[in-house]
């Protein structure tokens, strides 16, 4: 039988592709190269490329590189907060970014839903002194997702306030309009089936305006990634520091696959994919889905509640199947399953994942 095929929401399963790159990573000593050499310039262009194609990033939006998104809820903060921040929180990722807030010294406003639940626009009401609204796309933690027309919804209420949105768990799957908000970012271990350490971090000029207004002002922005070093060196196809440029080079590879794949197909195959887990876990005897409502469901990210085993029980189960979902996030570890439906995981897997979920019964 073949490895484990790994359905946890990241790390997840590696892309298709990634061994066959890998190998052409050593054969082009890829990992021996200077991070200031015309050769790592090369990769670093390559690979911005090919993510503003497979994303739609528009040419006047930076695409950086940082160790992971945790960093960049730092960086966001640092780079475009100077008193106050707001927070949409329903789970254990969006809790944290509000964390950061706090931590550096901000105002953080909290809006803060149940683990499971989405938000509902008509009940928001966000200060007008607030500089930053911090949007996360799809709780890894809860299987909720934002939809991104509520997003536009609150940039046109609030278009003072910066609107950064957290999409570690639904890119590249998510499409969404850039000139409608002025950051996103992601990690890569997630949707592109990377290895972990490396994040990306899409910003506009409006975001890099107000670091450098902080900067010029004497406020803080951070030492080694301000804001507005990262975007000077990256103009010339940099990094302040030395990077993950194995990393670097993978993404834009595997951003090349997905593309030769095409990424409208990449996104009907996850739709597919995500209907027959929902309708498998509707009818299964042991899970139920956690969240109820149908807008706020995660198609990437899909969590099931168990009703009377616990995960660590049912997940041994499926292992005997070759299948390795993630367990429940947190306090939820023991009582729920979540099943990442990233672009590397097949049909032809979710076709089994599905079978097995609704006939499966423990006793
Ligand atoms: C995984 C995840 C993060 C953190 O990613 P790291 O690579 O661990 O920094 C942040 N936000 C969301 C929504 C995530 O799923």
């Amino acid at each position: 039988m073949n490895h484990l095929c790994y359905l946890t929401p990241g790390p997840s399963e590696l892309y298709t592709t990634v061994p066959d790159h890998l190998r052409g990573a050593l054969r082009e000593n890829i990992c021996s190269i200077s991070h200031r050499s015309k050769k790592f310039k090369e990769v670093f262009a390559f690979t911005v490329v090919q993510l503003r194609q497979l994303m739609g990033i528009p040419e006047d939006y930076h695409v950086l590189f940082t160790s992971s998104a945790t960093e960049v809820w730092e960086r966001c903060l640092q780079n475009g907060v100077i008193h106050h921040s707001y927070h949409f929180v329903n789970g254990a990722f969006s809790k944290k970014f509000y964390e950061f807030a706090v931590q550096l010294g901000k105002k953080a406003s909290i809006n803060q839903m149940p683990e499971g639940q989405g938000f509902l626009l008509e009940e928001i009401n966000i200060a007008p002194d607030c500089e930053m609204i911090c949007v996360t796309q799809n709780e890894t933690s809860t299987g909720v997702a934002f939809p991104v027309e509520d997003i536009y919804a609150l940039r046109k209420q609030y278009p003072n306030a910066l609107l950064v949105v957290d999409a570690v768990s639904s890119v590249p799957f998510l499409e969404i309009d850039y000139t409608q908000i002025d950051s996103l970012f992601f990690s890569v271990q997630k949707g592109f089936g990377l290895p972990a350490g490396l994040g990306v971090w899409i910003v506009n000029e409006r975001m890099l305006e107000k670091a450098v207004h902080m900067q010029k002002n004497g406020l803080s922005i951070g030492t080694l990634r301000s804001l507005p070093l990262m975007v000077k060196m990256a103009t010339d196809y940099q990094t302040p520091e030395t990077p993950n440029v194995l990393n670097i080079y993978l993404l834009g590879k595997v951003a090349e696959d997905m593309l030769r794949r095409g990424v409208q197909t990449i996104r009907q195959e996850t739709l597919l994919k995500a209907a027959l887990a929902y309708q498998a876990l509707e009818d299964s005897p042991e899970l139920s889905p956690f969240v109820e409502s149908l807008r706020h469901r995660s198609q990437t990210v899909i969590v099931g509640s168990l009703k009377r085993v616990t995960a660590a029980e049912y997940i041994s189960r499926m292992r005997e199947f070759g299948l390795e979902p993630g367990s429940g996030y947190g306090s939820f570890k023991n009582t729920q399953l979540r099943i990442a439906n990233f672009p590397t995981h097949s049909k032809e897997q979710f076709y089994q994942l599905s079978d097995l979920i609704r006939t499966y019964s423990m006793v």
